[in-house]
């Protein structure tokens, strides 16, 4: 495995990133720093989560110079979500040589932004809106840049900002270097890359070679109408830390949310007709821990990063290979362990074992959980949590109580009742979800390539994992 100082990155850009936790170069990464360290054009088109952002902004921060008070790198991203995260990574990446990044998105008080320009960033990540209207009050201007980046330019395009991007990137200055980094590259992506992009190196990191290798990965048979049930059967035995579930419409995403909320999970549900407020409000939500169940389209779930997360339920099986290793790529993380299981009709086992074949990865057959087995979970988290609180000193207050009950009545009776009252009993036939789901259209195999050649797996030192209560609201009524 190549190291960060084989790649010929300056060593004090090397220290910050072995602060953030980065001992070494993921494959994207190894593939395209020297080529843009070079100067050179790159195309980098690898799967979510596999380190995208430092691989244009280690080059960038190396590019750009601490002390001259002009914006010098400019990075284009799809949404105001990622706008911050880069722009964090961006600050982190550049923190020993005190390169500063601003994030420029639309929904924030302009004024605010013009203010915080006021301190002379080296880099700016703006959305294409926003980064509009600066450039036509003049409070960016792009005469100094020498490094662009367009991240996720897919997403972009999907997005309807062709128009802008493409104004934003005549003001820059014809001599400049262009990165364009992307999970997948369809055909209007192929021709705004070649509108701007000279001579480019191409990278490609193949999803399908990328092994999930901290991800166990199962399957279940599971009929159309049982799947909720199978659902709530699941995140009760399991008691996932943080989960996404992954629905393949819209309607279905809002449907499986609202189910789960009604049975009292906190869930909610992230797709493209959300306003990017309401975007904001739901990720915050299960950053923090406050929702731990994120149910999702494909494409909502595209570039974010999010760490923690310990449990993928493919409720719906993902039309191609491609996305099933995007959508379980969410999970087992930076040397965490997580499971991904996904829910399979019978109509749809051919294409499972298609995209077994195409990622070169058995999938584990498992039988659906019964609801014992549910019952079983859900107990067994209400005495771990009894056992907690029974540890700790503010239960004071309870003890007199406690006492007077133990004086009329037996104690093991007692505490069979409030284990009873404690415990969310499954619901027997829980509603089913009755938006269908849209067909799969079953792809011939392709001609499965070369693959498994050890990429994707990466570890890092520091482990931010993070705690959070495992209490789930009960919404019984007692
Ligand atoms: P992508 O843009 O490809 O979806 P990100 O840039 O968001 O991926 O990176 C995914 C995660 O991997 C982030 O949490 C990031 O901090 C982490 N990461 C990136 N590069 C490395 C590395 N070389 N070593 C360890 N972790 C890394
Ligand atoms: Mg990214």
């Amino acid at each position: 495995m190549t190291s960060f100082h084989e790649l010929k990155i300056d060593p004090i850009i090397i220290s910050a990133l072995s602060n953030m936790g980065f001992e070494e170069p993921t494959p994207i990464q190894e593939k395209t720093i020297p080529a843009a360290l070079s100067g050179r054009d790159v195309i980098g088109l690898a799967q979510t989560g596999t380190g995208k952002t430092a691989a244009y902004g280690i080059p960038m921060v190396d590019r750009c110079q601490p002390d001259l008070p002009q914006i010098q790198g400019l990075v284009i991203v799809p949404t105001r979500e990622l706008a911050m995260q880069v722009a964090e990574e961006l600050n982190k990446i550049g923190s020993r040589k005190k390169i500063r990044a601003l994030p420029i998105y639309g929904g924030q008080e302009i004024e605010r932004q013009i203010r915080a320009l006021k301190n002379r960033p080296q880099i700016i990540v703006g959305t294409p809106g926003r980064l509009m209207d600066h450039l036509r009050r003049r409070t960016v201007r792009l005469g100094q840049i020498s490094i662009v980046v367009l991240d996720e330019a897919d997403e972009m395009l999907n997005m309807g900002f062709k128009e802008d991007i493409e104004e934003i990137l005549r003001q820059a200055p014809q001599r400049r270097q262009n990165l364009l980094f992307s999970a997948t590259m369809p055909v209007p992506t192929q021709n705004l890359a070649r509108e701007f992009i000279q001579n480019p190196e191409m990278v490609h990191i193949d999803p399908r070679a990328v092994t999930v290798v901290n991800t166990e990965q199962q399957y279940m048979e599971v009929p159309e109408l049982k799947k909720l049930d199978v659902l709530c059967r699941l995140l009760d035995l399991q008691n996932p830390d943080l989960a996404i579930v992954f629905g393949r419409t819209k309607r279905r995403v809002d449907e499986i949310a609202e189910a789960l909320s009604k049975r009292g999970y906190s869930a909610d549900g992230i797709h493209g007709d959300l306003t990017q407020n309401q975007r904001d409000i739901v990720m915050r939500k299960f950053r923090n821990g406050t929702t731990d169940i994120l149910v999702a389209t494909d494409v909502a779930a595209r570039g974010l990063d999010i760490t923690g997360v310990t449990h993928i339920y493919n409720f719906d099986i993902p039309q191609d290979a491609e996305w099933y290793v995007h959508r379980i790529g969410r999970t087992g993380r930076a040397g965490e362990a997580g499971l991904a299981i996904t829910f399979v009709t019978s109509r749809e086992i051919g294409h499972l074992r298609y995209i077994e074949e195409s990622i070169k990865h058995k999938i584990n057959r498992k039988p659906m959980p019964t609801s014992s087995d549910a019952l079983a979970g859900l107990q067994q988290a209400v005495v771990n949590n009894l056992l907690e609180v029974a540890g700790r000193e503010d239960i004071q207050g309870y003890r007199a109580l406690a006492e007077g009950l133990l004086e009329e009545h037996d104690s093991e009776t007692l505490l069979a009742a409030a284990l009873k009252i404690l415990t969310r009993e499954p619901q027997e036939n829980p509603l089913p979800i009755l938006t269908e789901a849209p067909p799969i259209h079953v792809k011939n195999l392709r001609n499965p390539r070369e693959v498994n050649n050890g990429y994707g797996g990466y570890r890092r030192s520091s482990n931010p994992s993070r705690k959070k209560n495992h209490s789930r609201t009960p919404q019984r009524s007692y």
